[in-house]
């Protein structure tokens, strides 16, 4: 499949070409051209980070071309009834984002770790997988907190695999 990766806000271009080489598994991954985050976007102030509504990008991406399309943030995250997200997708759609704000903590190679782990998570939604909740070490298991990502691998595991992998054929990767 083509994947674009779509930065918004301000995201280190070296980070950018580190995860596109991180996702091509996916299949050909392309870098769309920055924007800013648009002012319609839903914003808020939660504990000193502005955030915005993680859902918001689906409107912004749909515009993009490509099989799936990957928003990337510097931009903390929120969805209804969570004080922030890393992440944010639907499933069976070709939307997805991912913030690097809270990533940046423990180092540049952490950082691309996480954002890359937090991608193939957001993507494997785009591709029909639901939260794992019986696999912590499952890339499609929840992260409530950096710890469960950190802790987590960057693969589907073998009861995901087979759907996302379905998916991906007939994208024709
Ligand atoms: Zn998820
Ligand atoms: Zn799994």
């Amino acid at each position: 499949m083509i994947l674009t990766i779509k930065p918004f806000g301000t995201v280190d271009p070296t980070i950018l070409a580190q995860l596109q080489q991180e996702l091509t598994s996916f299949g050909t991954v392309r870098l769309a051209p920055g924007a800013s985050v648009p002012d319609s976007f839903v914003r808020r102030k939660r504990s000193g980070y502005v955030q915005v509504q993680a859902s918001d990008f689906e409107k912004a991406l749909a515009e993009e071309r490509g099989d799936r399309v990957l928003a990337v943030t510097d931009v903390d995250l929120f969805d209804r009834g969570l004080n922030f997200v890393f992440g944010h997708a639907t499933v069976h759609d070709r939307f997805a984002v991912i913030s690097i704000a809270r990533f940046g903590d423990d180092g540049r190679d952490k950082l691309v770790e996480r954002a890359t782990k937090t991608a193939i998570h957001e993507l494997g939604h785009t591709l029909g997988l639901y939260h794992d909740d019986a696999n912590p070490d499952c890339v499609m298991h929840f992260s409530e907190k950096i710890e469960d990502t950190d802790r987590k691998g960057r693969a589907f595991c073998a009861k995901c695999a087979p759907a996302a992998a379905f998916t991906l054929s007939r994208l024709g990767t």
